[in-house]
């Protein structure tokens, strides 16, 4: 755990440090929970928006895009259901004043049960060794199975108490639990209350006409609401789907874990419309085929795991979340929900206007079911920029920082480097910017030794260094280094651009989805 916690406050510091993400309005000391990208931070957010949108939008000759606005009319989040059930539970402890969301205070509590697992498995398979079977002992092992049976219990315990909004008992299991204010050890709890998250804002000039809207919570709404527009004028046939990326706004009530839990973030978001009792397949599919997208970036199989709910949102039939092993363990990077037909119908409902489809093979028309895929942007960056920052040990006995971003997702994809700053040689390496930046974000450097210059590329995850020296002047042919394993190779000008772009292809990358 300190290990891990080390691992997070390196993964802020750097992410300051080198221009990824800083405090918003940090000169009158931040806000809570807001963030803005920096000069690096922006370039690879970029990048996974638009790796997404590819593998999403361009790969699927049926998925299409749209760009919603922000602001919605307000019946949108009547019909959502957001304005009635876009809770969290809160709890306040009397004691240290501070503020906790009820639920993630037990699913904490039933994450710890988990390492007494995790523990005895690893115990286990210290004994056992190579005919150690991890699925066998889990399934048989009577103190595993009794911590597995308490988690299941508590759980479904806190679904039903929050399905059937039985606040007083969400309390009851925590002092049963005799759960604590993780910061005090306070076990003064008030009662559980729900929490509204929609921030909201008046549209018009005086007190008398405005009106009181919403900024989104979620991007869904706004490819609901222009689901026939785009199928009527798309002419699109189920199945069918709409991808959307966008800010989304939720005044969350705890925030403290960086760019994970964000009151300003962005969602990356599809609705895939179906035909009625299709769901299931649908499911299926999405789950598997966002589980390849994320493989295909080589952050290790290890690091992701479903998650199955076990209580439903309002909308959904099925749902289970791809969660990432973050620095503070594995978490929600993305959901898959099959929701029903529940928005359309909602929206027809509240709209009066019907959202239907007519289904020239069955020669009728139904309200289409949908299956969404989901994935927060800014936690999807936080998940690479952490699986990627790394302190590396050298056969010299130095270290270095070095952050190994999949080269397709890095900021810049070559720094180009004049060996010293005379010679003809800054000369020479501008020439080569001026051909490749055409192609590729690139980065101009003549500032220190070129080791340093090496060392600042690491730290942003400039997968390629080149640079000029004396022999380039003679044969044209620069050093090529390699951020990931260090090696240097002697490569022609002329052959640059092709060895780059290999390497940095979305082409490429996304390929693998495939395999
Ligand atoms: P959580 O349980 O962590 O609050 P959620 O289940 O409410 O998340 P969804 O409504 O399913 O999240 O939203 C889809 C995705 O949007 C999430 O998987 C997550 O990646 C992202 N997301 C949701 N809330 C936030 C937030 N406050 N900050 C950053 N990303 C978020």
């Amino acid at each position: 755990m300190a290990g891990q916690e080390d691992q997070f406050k390196k993964v802020l510091s750097h992410a300051k440090e080198y221009g990824f993400v800083f405090q918003s309005s940090e000169i009158y000391d931040g806000l809570s929970a807001v963030y803005d990208y920096a000069q690096h931070g922006v370039e690879l957010k970029k990048n996974i928006r638009e790796y997404w949108w590819k593998a999403m939008v361009q790969l699927h000759e049926n998925i299409v895009g749209v760009d919603a606005a922000i602001l919605m009319h307000p019946t949108t989040w009547k019909a959502s259901g957001h304005v009635d059930a876009f809770n969290d539970p809160l709890i306040d402890n009397k004691d240290s004043k501070k503020r906790y969301r009820a639920d993630v205070l037990i699913e904490d509590y039933c994450a710890k049960i988990e390492g007494k697992i995790n523990k005895e498995v690893a115990k286990a398979a210290k004994r056992f060794g190579d005919a150690f079977d991890k699925d066998q002992f889990v399934a048989t092992n009577p103190r595993v199975l009794g911590y597995q049976d308490k988690i299941n219990s508590i759980l479904s315990r806190m679904a039903k108490s929050l399905e059937n909004e039985d606040l007083a008992d969400v309390k009851l299991l925590i002092e049963e639990l005799g759960i604590a204010d993780p910061l005090t050890g306070s076990k003064n709890w008030t009662e559980v209350k729900q929490f509204n998250l929609m921030f909201g804002t008046q549209i018009g000039a005086s007190a008398e006409n405005s009106t009181q809207v919403y900024l989104r919570p979620e991007t869904a709404q706004g490819i609901f609401v222009n689901f026939l527009n785009v199928q009527k004028t798309g002419r699109m046939k189920i199945p069918f789907g709409i991808a959307q990326t966008g800010k989304a706004f939720r005044n969350e009530i705890v925030a403290r874990q960086f760019i994970f839990r964000m009151r300003e973030f962005e969602q990356m978001e599809m609705q895939f419309f179906i035909k009625p009792g299709t769901q299931k397949e649908w499911y299926e599919h999405w789950k598997k085929e966002r589980l390849a997208w994320h493989l295909s970036l080589g952050m290790g199989a290890d690091n992701y795991r479903f998650h199955d709910h076990e209580k439903l949102a309002h909308y959904a039939d099925a749902a289970a979340d791809i969660e990432f092993n973050f620095p503070f363990g594995f978490k929600e990077l993305e959901g898959i929900h099959s929701r029903t037909d529940f928005d359309l119908s909602q929206h027809e409902q509240y709209s009066g206007k019907k959202l239907q489809y007519f289904d020239p093979q069955e020669n009728k028309s139904y309200v289409p079911y949908v299956v969404e895929t989901s994935i927060g942007l800014d936690r999807m960056f936080l998940a690479v920029f952490s699986n990627s920052l790394i302190d590396e040990a050298l056969d010299n006995g130095t270290t270095r920082t070095v952050l190994k971003l999949p080269p397709v997702l890095a900021p810049y994809k070559a720094a180009i480097l004049p060996l010293v700053k005379k010679d003809g040689l800054p000369e020479i390496a501008k020439e080569i910017v001026e051909d490749l930046k055409w192609d590729f974000n690139t980065f101009y450097d003549e500032k220190d030794a070129v080791g340093k210059r090496y060392r600042r590329q690491d730290a942003i995850g400039t997968p390629f260094c080149i640079t000029a020296d004396h022999q380039t002047l003679e044969d044209q042919t620069v050093t090529v280094r390699y951020r990931d394993t260090m090696d240097q190779q002697r490569v022609p000008i002329t052959e640059l651009r092709a060895m780059i772009g290999k390497e940095v292809s979305v082409r490429n990358w996304l390929k693998k989805i495939q395999e």
